[in-house]
């Protein structure tokens, strides 16, 4: 009888494992990490219902769980967590504070709304005390409409810029829905993230910026001795801003702005921030070439220890006041592959003919910019139809980008088609 019941546990262990993703691995190698995490992550994931139960298009009289046992928490009393969930290229971070607030910052790209929902349910939480939305690109609201209408949600701040993007509007109605209104972040604001625990924010520090990007809402959570920034995909520009208004930047684990991008992490900035441990949120193989080498040469020369989802999956940093301990080994710091962009641009005046559409018929052939970007627009348009332009269409112009892609074959396996006739 015993055994039976010993092999079950055994079962329910590895089921949870397996659904936790790569780090379960590395989790089980690092004894260093207090075991309070481990244990509220069982404990709650057992106390869950299973994933495909998740709320797929809610009502408004939908009734949320009942509150989480207090001897579950019990156990996380005296910790700060920082979950980077491994939403491959883009950003989801979920806090949760000693006193049992929460905070999300971000839920990845659309696609990825529904794992960012059951990692949150599977930590036991029924309530998300604050959303930031940093910026409005897809890789980072994509997932929050999912989000929104799974929990019960407090406050929701994002920055007062406007974007016209169908992943956008998709974020706007999800708020509406739930009756909320959007919070104008700003930097200098206070947040009310309970007790023992403040939470600033520190950008955006002006009313317009050329890059999207630059409109990041930037935070920084202290707790004891420890602190942690958030920096959405601030560029240059904004970390220039925060320096000089003087705020006080130093942080423990910084979240590398913009996916590692070398727009972003000045010397400045690193230095002014100082951190012992980086994270970095990107995707394996992705059309970025996140991270880029410019900034890995950085965080080495700095001796900061990085983590990167890309090579350790989901990131779980744990602070006791004190010390922060991590759920995985850290990553290396290889640069991100982007696709030999640099050899393989082509001139923009070349390509921009009158091409036939309908198909452009040339499914491998490279559109980059000079810096390597992409140059063919996927569009998800009103109908929620995935679309992509390349210059010369005649929508190229009047359509949005949610995405960026360098051939045709790569804007097809991401399940976008070209226009028709
Ligand atoms: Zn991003």
């Amino acid at each position: 009888m015993l055994k039976r019941k010993l092999v079950f546990l055994l079962l329910i262990t590895i089921i949870i494992f397996s659904l936790i993703g790569c780090t379960t691995t590395q989790n089980m190698q690092q004894p260093q990490i207090p075991a309070q995490t481990q244990e509220q992550t069982n404990t709650s994931s057992l106390s869950q219902q299973p994933a495909h139960e998740a709320v797929q298009s809610p009502s408004k009289t939908d009734k949320f769980p009942e509150p989480s046992n207090e001897s579950n928490n019990k156990e996380n009393d005296k910790l700060l967590i920082a979950h980077y969930i491994d939403v491959g290229q883009g950003d989801s971070i979920l806090l949760q504070t000693p006193s049992g607030k929460t905070m999300l910052i971000d839920g990845g790209v659309p696609e990825m709304g529904d794992k960012v929902v059951n990692y949150i349910k599977k930590q036991g939480i029924n309530k998300i005390d604050i959303i930031i939305a940093t910026h409005l690109h897809f890789d980072h609201i994509g997932g929050l409409p999912a989000v929104i209408k799974s929990f019960e949600i407090g406050k929701i701040y994002a920055p007062k810029v406007t974007h016209t993007t169908k992943t956008y509007e998709n974020f706007l109605n999800a708020v509406k829905y739930r009756g909320l209104k959007i919070i104008a972040a700003k930097g200098g604001m206070d947040l009310d993230f309970g007790e023992g625990v403040t939470a600033k924010i520190l950008a955006p520090n002006s009313e317009k910026y050329d890059s999207l990007n630059n409109y990041s809402v930037v935070v920084k959570i202290t707790y004891g001795n420890t602190a942690f920034l958030f920096t959405g995909d601030a560029e240059k520009e904004s970390e220039q801003e925060m320096l000089s208004k003087g705020y006080d930047l130093k942080a423990d684990v910084l979240k590398v702005g913009h996916h590692g991008s070398s727009s972003a992490s000045t010397w400045a900035f690193l230095k002014a921030v100082n951190p012992k441990y980086a994270v970095i949120s990107c995707g394996k193989g992705n059309d970025y070439g996140h991270p880029h080498k410019e900034t890995m040469e950085k965080l080495k020369s700095l001796g900061i220890t990085v983590y990167r989802t890309d090579e350790c999956g989901t990131i779980v940093a744990v602070s006791d006041g004190r010390t922060i301990s991590f759920n995985v080994k850290p990553g290396d710091y290889t640069a991100g592959s982007s696709g030999n962009s640099s050899t393989l641009n082509t001139s923009s005046s070349m390509t921009f003919q009158s091409l036939p559409y309908g198909y452009y018929g040339e499914p491998g052939k490279v559109y980059v910019d000079s810096s390597g970007r992409g140059l063919i627009k996927g569009n998800i348009n009103s109908k929620g139809e995935k679309i992509y332009h390349i210059h010369g269409d005649p929508w190229y112009d009047k359509t949005k980008a949610e995405v960026w892609f360098k051939t045709e074959t790569e804007a097809q396996a991401a399940g976008f088609r070209p226009p028709k006739k």
